[in-house]
């Protein structure tokens, strides 16, 4: 069956078809700038050239649609027709409490996802009007909701819950949701599997270091704790984003600066991260990585501050499953980056952690890059949330 795959942005989508058989992507794109000037779409069928076409694109349905002609038109097309398309599975950010598991998409699941709005105000609108696009334009093709939140819905209470007033949870349920935990389901069962033993017998940690960051502890197949929050500032230090700071800092700008709390949300969101901290320098770790290689002083701190912070994480993690068999990187930087992960490893000695550097610069599928005789297995394992997204479309319909 082919499975459309859908991840709805407030301003962009982005899409993949895939052979739900051989689980391999046929094609994909990205439609950006929906709702403003100079929209356009890439789309990509598999083996074949990649065409950028500038068109008007004034909503989301619009956008679904251009994809749905690209994907079946005569020349460029991968199906004949819309009925080659068996389900639609949509990334679907916040589920709050309302969602430990992916669901058949129906009126009352998208009324609880709008529930879930307050929660996630940037995304979760955006990806309710890709489910009604897709509603209004294959009323018949069953779809599926993937929720960002869902793996982390095992965390206990002591992991979820924050040292703020009950009441905060009772009216408003404020507390430690956690994301990207397609990715972190993935690449944990990947590992497991990798590795030829039960999932449902092993302690992971999974390092997913990407644009945004997070990292989880999964002990004997469920999500005991991770690393975002009630939203995805909280945690790691990220492309942009902060992750952890001392709340109080943000009267402390407020005052130094003038600024309100909306401006201060930019800054913690847009303008800090490995950006902010490497004073503008770069969110992209390659040029991070080149400057430390050129003895630039604001890489080094960069990089340094940044791998600290995982390690940090990884020892709270040891400590909250009472030990680890696997540590697992994945996402941009951690698929790519093997200075990160050595730096990171470097403070791994006391779980009896050895790298070896030639599996850890090769670049290649899943790996182990610590050494047979290395206590807990490091692994890089290249995460696919659409991937993951499609199988349990399939599963579901
Ligand atoms: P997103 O959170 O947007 O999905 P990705 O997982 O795609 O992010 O990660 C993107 C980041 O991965 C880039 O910003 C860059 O820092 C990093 N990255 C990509 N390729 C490399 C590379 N070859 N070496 C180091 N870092 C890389």
């Amino acid at each position: 069956m082919n499975i459309l795959v859908i991840n709805c942005g407030s301003s962009s989508l982005k899409f993949q078809l895939i052979d739900s058989d051989t689980e391999k992507c046929i094609a994909k794109g990205l439609c950006e700038r929906i709702g403003i000037d100079g929209s356009m779409i890439t789309y990509a069928p598999e083996g074949g050239e990649k065409e950028v076409t500038t068109t008007p694109m004034p909503d989301h349905t619009e956008a679904i649609r251009l994809v749905l002609e690209a994907l079946t038109n005569e020349k460029t097309g991968v199906v004949k027709s819309l009925d080659e398309i068996g389900a639609v599975g949509h990334r679907v950010v916040h589920g709050g409490e309302n969602f430990a598991a992916s669901t058949v998409i129906n009126d009352e699941v998208m009324k609880a996802i709008e529930e879930c709005n307050d929660l996630a105000p940037l995304h979760n609108p955006a990806n309710l009007i890709g489910i009604n696009a897709c509603k209004e334009l294959m009323p018949n093709t069953p779809m599926v909701a993937v929720f960002d939140t869902a793996f982390h819905q095992t965390m206990p209470e002591e992991a979820y819950m924050y040292g703020l007033p009950y009441e905060y949870y009772q009216k408003y349920k404020i507390r430690r949701y956690g994301f990207h935990g397609t990715s972190h389901s993935f690449v944990s069962k990947k590992a497991a599997e990798d590795l030829g033993k039960n999932y449902e017998d092993l302690k992971i940690i999974v390092c997913h270091l990407g644009n945004g960051a997070s990292i989880s502890a999964v002990k004997n197949g469920k999500c005991v704790d991770t690393s975002m929050g009630l939203t995805p500032l909280e945690g790691l230090i990220m492309g942009t984003r902060s992750g952890d700071i001392d709340p109080a800092i943000i009267e402390f700008i407020a005052h130094k600066e003038g600024k309100n709390i909306d401006e201060i949300m930019t800054i913690l969101n847009k303008k800090s991260g490995v950006l902010g901290l490497s004073d503008n320098l770069s969110s992209d770790f390659r040029d991070l990585e080149a400057g430390h290689n050129e003895g630039n002083a604001n890489a080094t701190r960069t990089l340094k501050t940044y791998c600290y912070r995982v390690a940090k994480y990884i020892g709270s993690y040891v400590a909250a499953m009472n030990g680890v068999d696997v540590i697992c990187f994945t996402a941009g930087v951690g698929e790519n980056a093997a200075l990160v992960r050595t730096m990171v490893c470097e403070y791994l000695g006391y779980l009896g952690v050895a790298i070896d550097q030639e599996a850890n610069h090769k670049r290649s599928e899943d790996i182990v890059i610590s050494t047979p005789d290395s206590k807990t297995t490091v692994m890089v394992i290249p995460t696919n949330e659409e991937l993951a997204i499609a199988r349990e479309t399939v599963r579901l319909v």
